[in-house]
């Protein structure tokens, strides 16, 4: 706190001993360098610690120490006209008191008003508050800050309020719509699981490929006349994830699988002895070389001699294709298809 001298009402001129060495004024709450034993306000000796920390700007060896009790005795006998005399305060106050009064008590100190940031007397802030146009009022009702100045009529209000009952409505419109999604997807995944639990158990039928889309890709789509070979089987491992589909599609623009079944990939591998199947779940495939590949259901025996032909057992469960240089021959119940170019020979693997 700068303390000009004119500000002092009872002593002139004033003696050195009371003055600051760095500004000069009225020592304020002053200290004492140990070393030197000038007397300093501890205000100004710290900025300059804070540039040359331990460096006293007279001895240059700082060592702080309270200042004497005689000194501040002595500084307690000035008497000082508050800061606000310009604004209106005419009060002057003993060493002492003069930092509460200024802080705490004058009522000519400058405020900032809350709503139009101008200085405003401490005395009026109230009052100037209270008229000002720029205070910020919260509607209790519709929650609308608004300035003072600015009108909020009953009418706004309501307007408002509709206006914000809208907006949440809105959102929650959007949140149920997403939720309907969800469910959705959820729905569809559900059915998916439960279509793979049933084909991986047995053999499946009228199976539509958009209830797989999302999950397997076809990765062979041959009609029944095309000639199968082995080393196109084999050759489809590289493409495929653990879990293979075969299967039938009646039409070149079908969509269902009249006959599926699924099983590991290792069905392609396979180097079956004639008419003795690998059981995978509840069937039972075969990729016998130079006869035929396919599956029948795993309580059935196959009867392959060019292709599997068992007529009574389950014929509606068996697939089978030619492997020695002839097409396919039977998805289910329909046979005889090797020349056939309306059924189509169809491979699926799980994308993941
Ligand atoms: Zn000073
Ligand atoms: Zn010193
Ligand atoms: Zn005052
Ligand atoms: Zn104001
Ligand atoms: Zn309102």
């Amino acid at each position: 706190m700068e303390i000009s001298n004119e500000r002092i009402i009872n002593i002139s001129p004033i003696d050195d001993e009371y003055l600051c060495p760095i500004c000069v004024h009225l020592l304020w709450k002053p200290v004492e360098c140990q070393n030197c034993q000038r007397v300093f306000c501890k205000s100004c000796i710290d900025k300059c610690l804070k540039e040359k920390p331990n460096v006293c700007p007279l001895c240059q060896h700082y060592q702080e120490k309270r200042c004497s009790p005689l000194l501040y005795a002595l500084l307690c006998k000035f008497k000082i006209a508050c800061e606000n005399k310009h604004n209106g305060c005419d009060d002057i106050l003993p060493y002492e008191s003069l930092e509460k009064h200024q802080q705490e008590q004058c009522q000519y100190q400058m405020k900032i008003c809350r709503g139009c940031q101008n200085n405003v007397l401490k005395n009026d802030l109230d009052q100037h508050e209270q008229k000002c146009g720029e205070i910020t009022i919260e509607c209790k009702r519709c929650r609308l800050v608004y300035k003072k100045r600015e009108t909020h009529e009953q009418l706004d209000c309501v307007m408002n309020m509709m206006n914000q009952s809208n907006k949440k409505i809105e959102s929650l419109e959007k949140l149920v719509e997403n939720l309907q999604q969800n469910v959705q997807k959820l729905e569809a995944s559900i059915n998916l699981h439960s279509l793979i639990d049933w084909l991986s158990s047995s053999v499946a039928h009228d199976v539509p490929l958009s209830s797989l889309a999302s999950s397997w890709n076809i990765i062979y789509d041959h009609p029944y006349s095309h000639v199968t070979i082995v080393a196109e089987l084999r050759a489809l491992v590289a493409q495929c994830k653990k879990q293979i589909m075969v299967g039938a599609i009646q039409g070149s623009s079908s969509m269902i699988l009249k006959i599926a079944a699924m099983g590991p990939l290792e069905i392609l591998s396979l180097d079956s002895p004639l008419n003795r199947p690998t059981t995978f779940g509840n069937v039972n495939w075969y990729l016998t070389p130079s006869k035929s590949f396919g599956f029948a259901p795993s309580s059935t025996t196959i009867n392959c001699d060019r292709a599997d032909y068992n007529e009574k057992d389950n014929a509606e469960n068996r697939l089978s294709w030619q492997l020695h240089g002839g097409g396919g021959w039977r998805a289910g119940t329909a046979k005889y298809l090797d020349n056939n170019s309306e059924w189509r020979k169809i491979i699926m693997t799980m994308k993941n």
